[in-house]
């Protein structure tokens, strides 16, 4: 809504974060939402609210209360079981309507881009999308919505100045999880939805999960990563001997990929997956700024480049500087040795 006038503004209070769901599960990027939306929030003085559409949400407005929410308004009906863009963006942009919200976060998961580009679009705001840092302006108290910009060479601060509420997707995995406090108090709000709200024109016929046995990156403890620097497609060998050594996933640099070496489902970074591992193993990887916005937020970061002077040490928590043909080989021996130390030990 276009709102030049501070009073106006004014009546937009809460800062907003829609809890994805499916079958009960509470999409994890929630919880990183609720994790910044709390600082967001407490910047601005005002509440932490979770919205969770769907049916049979008792469980899950528990967990988003733990998580930090000081409310969570909910939508709770049959016809709302299964996630529908139509259905689900008229009721949340009832709600915002009724309750006037003046931050609205989601994941920036395919489901979460649906759907925030028709509230958006319905309500007459701005959205920015892959964001992948917020800030509250001290100011002029709007949200600071920095994204890549111009193919990731540099970083946007967008901010809606005149419109409400503030629209944001953020990348799943870039920020960190609000941590569960069980038993933790907070309120819940069921909103009456009218009938009419709910007619869709688009009828979902079944739900066909992809089939298994792919990458999944974003769910893998550990990643081993290869660029360029590993020379030759056949290198390959070398990181995928050391994921498997270390239980993880083979990851790649977009240069790795271009060049054929691996296909594009290992692909971090800006238009590849983003990942927040236990540890990532880059080998072989300079650091440019795209490959970094999809594995800075990792634990622990090992970089192992022959130029000491490659930006990825700027970011790593240990370098090895030296060949990663070489390196890497030496590396897998080890762990291979000490996982059979820890099976069979004296
Ligand atoms: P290089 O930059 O060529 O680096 C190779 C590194 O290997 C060097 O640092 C070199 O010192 C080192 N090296 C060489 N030989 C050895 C050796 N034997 N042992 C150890 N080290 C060695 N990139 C991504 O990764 N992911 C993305 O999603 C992505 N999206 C992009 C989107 C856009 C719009 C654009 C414009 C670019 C994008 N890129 C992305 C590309 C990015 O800018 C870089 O070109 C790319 O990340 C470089 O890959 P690299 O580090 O493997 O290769």
């Amino acid at each position: 809504m276009f709102l030049p006038d501070a009073a106006a503004k004014a009546e937009y209070k809460d800062v907003w974060v829609f809890a994805e769901q499916s079958h009960g599960w509470i999409h994890p990027v929630a919880f990183e939402l609720l994790g910044e939306g709390r600082r967001l929030a407490a910047d601005l003085g005002v509440r932490l609210c979770a919205v969770l559409v769907g049916s049979d949400t008792g469980a899950m407005a528990r967990e988003l209360g733990e998580r930090g929410a000081d409310r969570v308004i909910v939508a709770d009906l049959p016809e709302l079981a299964e996630f529908q863009d139509e259905r689900y963006a008229a009721v949340i942009v009832e709600a915002v309507r009724r309750e006037k919200s003046q931050i609205l976060l989601c994941g920036a998961t395919p489901l979460g881009r649906s759907l925030c580009s028709r509230i958006a679009v319905t309500l007459g705001t701005g959205l920015t999308a892959d964001c992948t840092a917020l800030a509250i302006d001290s100011e002029t108290r709007d949200l600071l919505q920095t994204r890549p910009a111009f193919g990731g060479n540099l970083m946007a601060t967008i901010r809606t100045p005149d419109h409400r509420p503030q629209m944001a997707t953020v990348r799943p995995k870039v920020m960190r999880e609000a941590p569960a406090t069980p038993g933790r108090a907070f309120e819940t709000e069921m909103l009456d939805i009218a009938a009419d709200i709910l007619r869709a024109r688009t009828e979902r016929l079944s739900f066909e999960p992809a089939a298994a046995g792919g990458v999944n990156l974003a769910e893998a403890n550990v990643i081993v990563s290869g660029g360029r620097g590993l020379q030759k497609p056949e290198n390959f060998t070398l990181v995928r001997d050391l994921a498997d050594a270390l239980g993880g996933a083979v990851g790649a640099s977009r240069a790795a990929v271009d060049a054929g070496w691996i296909p594009y489902e290992h692909q971090v970074g800006q238009t590849g997956r983003t990942v927040c591992p236990k540890l990532y193993v880059a080998c072989g990887i300079s650091g440019q700024i795209q490959h970094l916005v999809g594995m800075a937020s990792s634990d622990v970061i090992v970089a192992i480049n022959k130029d000491r002077d490659a930006p990825i040490f700027q970011h790593a928590t240990y370098g090895i500087v030296g060949d990663a043909l070489v390196i890497l080989p030496l590396l897998t021996k080890a762990f291979r040795e000490m996982s059979k130390a820890v099976d069979s030990p004296r």
